[in-house]
């Protein structure tokens, strides 16, 4: 059985560029607007010698209130069936109160998280990313899925044997 990887986050941290990155298709859809991605979306990956499956979700809306409305049914779904979740954060626009509620959730399940700092090209990544050490869920893995930096140290990380 391969692993499987959930990415989940707010709108527009860019899970949909990841899962693309990953599975090297243009099958998610990518898109400035926040949301778009409504489903759970699977892709089977293999990259630089790690198999895995790798999910997509769209439906966090950190607008709404309570972390019940905030993590929409597919996401909740897509953790609860992964091994590992990737939590994505945006370097670049720094902590939300989002990204607050969704680590709040992410602590009460037994599973393994690893926050994942995107959109970490063009930036002073490490000042940038500093502030979500806050979240105090382990170390904050650097990446720009758009341009394939900083994944394969993190599946080296998400995808080791416990
Ligand atoms: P999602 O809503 O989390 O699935 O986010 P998307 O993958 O649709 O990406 C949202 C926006 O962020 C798009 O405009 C992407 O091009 C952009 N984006 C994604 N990854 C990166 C990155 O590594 N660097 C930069 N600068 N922009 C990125
Ligand atoms: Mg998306």
């Amino acid at each position: 059985m391969l692993p499987v990887i959930a990415l989940v986050g707010r709108p527009n941290v860019g899970k949909s560029t990841l899962f693309n990155r990953l599975t090297r298709t243009r099958d998610a859809l990518v898109a400035d607007f926040p949301g778009l991605t409504r489903d759970r979306k699977y892709g089977q990956a293999s990259y630089d010698g790690f198999d895995f499956i790798v999910v997509d979700t769209g439906g966090i809306d950190g607008s709404e209130e309570g972390i019940e409305t905030e993590m929409a049914e597919q996401s909740l779904l897509a953790i609860e069936e992964a091994d590992v979740v990737l939590f994505l954060v945006d370097a670049r626009a720094g902590m939300t109160v989002a990204d607050q509620a969704i680590a709040q959730h992410l602590r009460k399940q037994e599973k393994k998280v690893f926050v994942v700092a995107n959109k970490t090209d063009g930036i002073d990544a490490d000042s940038n990313c500093a502030e979500f050490y806050q979240l105090a869920m382990g170390e904050v893995y650097q990446i720009a899925a758009a341009h394939g930096r900083g994944i394969t140290g993190l599946l080296n990380s998400a995808l080791q044997p416990v």
